[in-house]
Parts: C-alpha cells; sequence; structure tokens
C-alpha cells in the first residue's frame, strides 16, 4: 500500500530506492559497513558476543539456589532457546555476509525483523516473547560495545544478493535509501561516501548537524519524519523528496514514472550550473564576491575544489575526533589532516575551526549518553577546549605547524565574551611556547571567531579588537536568539532565519566588521540559501561560505544581482516586521 510520511527537507533533489533500516527499536548502536574480506571476523565477533552470553545464562542457571521461583527458572530457559535459535543466528549471519553490515547493526535489524513476525502472532504467549527477544538481544549488545571497532565504509558501491527469507526477488542493482531513528554525525560520515542514495530519519531540524552532514553529502534527504524507521518496512521501496521533504513509501508505477522524471530534470539542472563553474563570482555592478566551502573532512576539499569555491570557509574539525570510542587523535595526525586539506586546496586558504563538540555533536555514542540537561547552553564547543586546556592546545600546535605550509586562517566557535577571547588567544600563545621550546617550526595565521551567540553579536566591535575577522554561524546564532533547539524537530517550524531579530544581529556584525575594514563571512546554512543571497549582499555580507554543492546555485543568484540596488531594499526588510514576505515578493 502506498503511503506518505511528512518531514523536514534539509538536503534538495530525489532519491529512489529500497528501505535499509539503520535502527532497532530501543537500541542504539554502531552502524557501519565492513569491508568484504572482514566478514568471517565479524561473523566471529557476532557469535562469541553470543556464546559469551549464552555461558553466563547457563552459569546463572547453576548458581540458582534452589528456592528460587519457577517462572525466573523457565524464563532463563526461553532465554537460552531464543539466543540459540537458528532464525536468529543465521540472520545475523547473512546480514553480514549479504550487506557487509557490522556485527551491532546485523544483530538489530534481524531482531526487527523477527519481532515483527512476533507482533503479527495470534498466540498472546508467544507475542510476549518478543520482550524476551529483545531483553537478550540488548546483552548481546552489551557485550558487543566493549569489542566494537568502527572502520570506515567501502568508498565504491558494493552490493550483494540478500537470501533472506521472504527476499526473492533480485535487487542487487536496485538503489538503495537509509532510513533510521537517529544518525549520529559520526554514523553519518561513516555513511560518507557509501551505497545510500538518500537519507531519512525520524529526528532531527534542518539545522541538526545530521542535516548538515546529509546536505554536505549532496544526497537527498528528509529529517523529523517522525516515525519513519517504524512505519517503513526492510525493502520497501522508497521515494524520498528533499524539495518538498515527504518520503512516499511503496509508490505506484506513476508516482515513480513522475518523481523519475522529477530526477532527470534536477540532474538537468546541475549540469547546466555546472558551466558556471569557471565564472567569476562578481554581481552586476562589478562587486566580487567570495564563495567559500564548507568541510567535514579533508577529503572534502575534492568537492570543494569542483564546485569552484575559493577556499575552505569552514572546516569542522571535530568530526576529525568523532566516533573513535573517546581516543583523540594526537598532534602529528591532526597535523596530517590539516596538511592534506591545505594540499587538496591547491594554496587557496583554510579556514581551520577548533573542535566544536557537544550538543547534537557527541564524540561518540557514550559521550551523548552522559550529555546533561540542557546541552546546547553546556559545556560544549570552545569551553569544552578551555575546561581540557592541554587537549586544546595540541589541536593548536598541530594548526600553527600546518600553517607552515599554507594559508590558515584559525577559527574559535561559540565565544560569548571577550574575556573568553583573552583566554583563548593566551592558550594559543602557550601552544606557541610550547612548539618553540621543542624547536618545532610553525606559521603565521589569521585569527577569527565564530560570531554564533547573541552576547557576540552584540559585542561585536570590542571582538574585533581582538581579531583579524569574524565567522557568522547562523546555525547557533538562530537557535540560540529564539531559543530553539535546532536540533528538535517540535519546534522546528519555529525555527527562522528571517526572524527580524535574526537579521538585525547579522546586519549589525556585517556593519561593524566592514566600518573596521575586516573581513566579515557568514557559515551557517543561510550562507548556502539561495533564497537568502540577494539579502545578505544587500546587507554588505561578501563572502559566503557553505556546502560545496550549493556554490554554484548561489554563485547564479550573484551573477543576477546588483549590489548597490539591493542595499537599500534590504533596509526595508530590515526594518520590516515580516521580512519574510518582503523577501518572498522580491524573488
Ligand atoms: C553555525 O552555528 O552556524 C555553524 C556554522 O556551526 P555549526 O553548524 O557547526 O554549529
Ligand atoms: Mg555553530
Amino acid at each position: 500500500m502506498t503511503f506518505a510520511i511528512h518531514g523536514l527537507a534539509v538536503a534538495p533533489g530525489i532519491a529512489i530506492g529500497r528501505a535499509v533500516i539503520a535502527v532497532s527499536s530501543r537500541m542504539e548502536v554502531v552502524h557501519y559497513f565492513i569491508e568484504p574480506h572482514q566478514i568471517g571476523d565479524e561473523i566471529k565477533r557476532a557469535r562469541r558476543a553470543r556464546d559469551t552470553v549464552v555461558d553466563e545464562l547457563k552459569r546463572m542457571q547453576e548458581e540458582m539456589p534452589a528456592d528460587v521461583p519457577h517462572e525466573l527458572a523457565a524464563l532463563l530457559d526461553v532465554h537460552l532457546m531464543l539466543l540459540q535459535d537458528e532464525l536468529l543466528e543465521n540472520g545475523v549471519k547473512r546480514w553480514i555476509s549479504d550487506r557487509l553490515y557490522n556485527a551491532e547493526w546485523a544483530l538489530t535489524t534481524q531482531l526487527e525483523l523477527i519481532t515483527r513476525q512476533f507482533d503479527e502472532m495470534e498466540d498472546e504467549y508467544l507475542r510476549e516473547r518478543k520482550a524476551d527477544l529483545e531483553q537478550v538481544a540488548e546483552r548481546i549488545l552489551r557485550y558487543m560495545r566493549g569489542v566494537a571497532s568502527p572502520v570506515a565504509p567501502p568508498s565504491s558501491p558494493r552490493r550483494a544478493q540478500p537470501v533472506l527469507a521472504g527476499m526473492s526477488e533480485d535487487f542487487a542493482e536496485d538503489p538503495l535509501v537509509l532510513v533510521a531513528s537517529d544518525l549520529s554525525p559520526a554514523d553519518m560520515l561513516q555513511f560518507k561516501n557509501s551505497v545510500f542514495a538518500g537519507f531519512v530519519t525520524d529526528v532531527g531540524g534542518k539545522t541538526s548537524h545530521t542535516a548538515i552532514v546529509a546536505r554536505s553529502m549532496d544526497i537527498p534527504a528528509v529529517v523529523g519524519a517522525r516515525s519513519a524507521s517504524q512505519l517503513v518496512r526492510q525493502d520497501d521501496w522508497v521515494v524520498i523528496d528533499g524539495d518538498a521533504g515527504v518520503v512516499i513509501v511503496n509508490p505506484s508505477s506513476i508516482i515513480l514514472e513522475e518523481y523519475g522524471f522529477r530526477q532527470r530534470q534536477v540532474s538537468l539542472e546541475r549540469e547546466r550550473l555546472s558551466r558556471l563553474r569557471h565564472t567569476p563570482a562578481v554581481t552586476l555592478d562589478g562587486q566580487s564576491i567570495r564563495l567559500l566551502a564548507n568541510i567535514e573532512r579533508p577529503g572534502d576539499c575534492e568537492a570543494a575544489m569542483r564546485g569552484g569555491a575559493a577556499g575552505v570557509g569552514l572546516f569542522r574539525t571535530e568530526f576529525l575526533f568523532m566516533g573513535r570510542a573517546g581516543k583523540m587523535p594526537d598532534e602529528d595526525e591532526q597535523y596530517a589532516s590539516y596538511l592534506e586539506a591545505l594540499d587538496g586546496m591547491k594554496g587557496a586558504p583554510v579556514t581551520i575551526r577548533t573542535i566544536d563538540i557537544g550538543a547534537d555533536k557527541p564524540l561518540d555514542k557514550g559521550h551523548r549518553e552522559q550529555s546533561v540537561l540542557n546541552p546546547a547552553l553546556g559545556l560544549r564547543s570552545i569551553r569544552w577546549s578551555l575546561a581540557d586546556a592541554s587537549m586544546f592546545r595540541t589541536q593548536l600546535r598541530a594548526i600553527l605547524r600546518a600553517a607552515r605550509h599554507g594559508p590558515v586562517h584559525l577559527l574559535f566557535p561559540m565565544l560569548s565574551g571577550v574575556g573568553e577571547i583573552r583566554q583563548t588567544l593566551a592558550q594559543l600563545d602557550l601552544a606557541r611556547a610550547e612548539l618553540d621550546t621543542r624547536g618545532v617550526a610553525y606559521g603565521t595565521l589569521k585569527i577569527g571567531a565564530m560570531i554564533e551567540v547573541p552576547a557576540a553579536a552584540l559585542m561585536v566591535r570590542s571582538f574585533l579588537k581582538h581579531l583579524d575577522y569574524v565567522s557568522i554561524g547562523t546555525n547557533d546564532l538562530v537557535q540560540y536568539t529564539l531559543a530553539i533547539d535546532r536540533a528538535d524537530e517540535a519546534v522546528a517550524h519555529l525555527y527562522d532565519p528571517m526572524h527580524p531579530a535574526v537579521l538585525r544581529l547579522i546586519a549589525d556584525v556585517i556593519a561593524a566588521a566592514n566600518e573596521a575594514g575586516k573581513e566579515v563571512s557568514v557559515c551557517g546554512e543561510t550562507a548556502g540559501d539561495v533564497t537568502m543571497t540577494r539579502l545578505l549582499l544587500g546587507l554588505g555580507l561578501r563572502c559566503f561560505s557553505m556546502h560545496p554543492a550549493q556554490i554554484l546555485a548561489v554563485k547564479q543568484e550573484i551573477l543576477r544581482a546588483d549590489a548597490a540596488k539591493l542595499t537599500e531594499w534590504a533596509q526595508t526588510v530590515l526594518d520590516s516586521d515580516d521580512p519574510q514576505s518582503l523577501c518572498a515578493a522580491a524573488a
């Protein structure tokens, strides 16, 4: 039966494929692809975990006091039986060998499949055994957690023949789309360059980091789709409409045809835009605009160069630290990554932002579980760095060393006061002194701050006295100005980058930087939003940093714009209570 699920449109385009469900009801696990040569070891890892739990339960049985209630002893029997059931073991084996899922993912996928069968059972007693099955699976997962070791997904598409019961058709060549309850940014990174043609998640807001990574991957995505991961079944056909924020499950042939047509139109439009790659970004009245790229990994520089970026305006280095079970990359490893980015940009400047961890960007799952009540207001970003000065200086030393080899702009996130700037710069001085002591050479760099807290926007004139440049992080600036959690789909409708209060802060920061003769850019999602381009130009912005895939569309807007004429119009938008309608009318 065809049905539609509505969510938030976060990455444009149309994806059509079979669903891969990357979640089990209650259990949060790591998801990644293994390499084909790891199949045997991964199956062994799953079996070892299962066997350990079997041994544990058997020991419990043996040591059980004689007066223990009969029901409890019987329950242990049931658990042992379920653990050793062929359906579970063979299913897990198949997901590992056919789909190259890691053991945890294979286990939760098989569990999902079996529990659905339990749900359909008439017999109440058997139906209730579903909870037992979940309990034994949780035991296995708990054991595996200690031995899990994520590996990068294969970079080239791979498919294998699924042989699970009920999956008899040959769909080896079908594209796949990922449907998950939630995906951490680290999960998303592991899926980067993998096989998925699109993403759907139950949770998340438009500027949640999961959405941002999806956009950076340039594949259609819908987040905040509530119970999509429950409603869609493994291998269902799914259309993801990343423009409208709609997911269509089991589409009819007419719907498929329509979306196939739209898919072709999107690729034609992309082809047309690609002709602008070498065209300088200059407005009709001759204003030259710098278009930079946001990257998460040094490897993203390739896409940045392809998109015609004049440099990297934001390297979110926290992605180098994620999903490593708390083991930080050391100075040399970081240095190598920064050098790789500089090399990748072939002499163009690279803006390296120091680690911005916390809130919806946990270091790993454990870190998120420990998170506090209001993580977005807690020990995140620069606060986290200043609280762990030795970790922070390791990063600063690596960046300073890299700066010898190319133009590096150092960027500090989430500063909220001049005192914090002083502390941060003191750490930078210390990092230099440490390199001096070791006799290690380093380079000069430009120093900038993100303006993403209203306090920083209001104090920008004082900030600028200590800095070479500022970059406006609109994702957080909107979140903190409007008190809207950017990752919470329940308040996503209130998240408004065109709110007059936000626009006033943005306008003032741009004006202050321009008056001080210092560079100002926007590196939040609004920089890549073509509906905002003319307004930002009118407010005096001359430097935009965005996902590489958005650069050409923004460039097209710039080529059609007359910046001088937009200045006056931007002031009327700024004075209006309803900027949204004025912008829509002028579009
Ligand atoms: C921002 O807040 O706008 C920004 C660019 O930083 P991040 O999205 O990584 O928090
Ligand atoms: Mg931010």
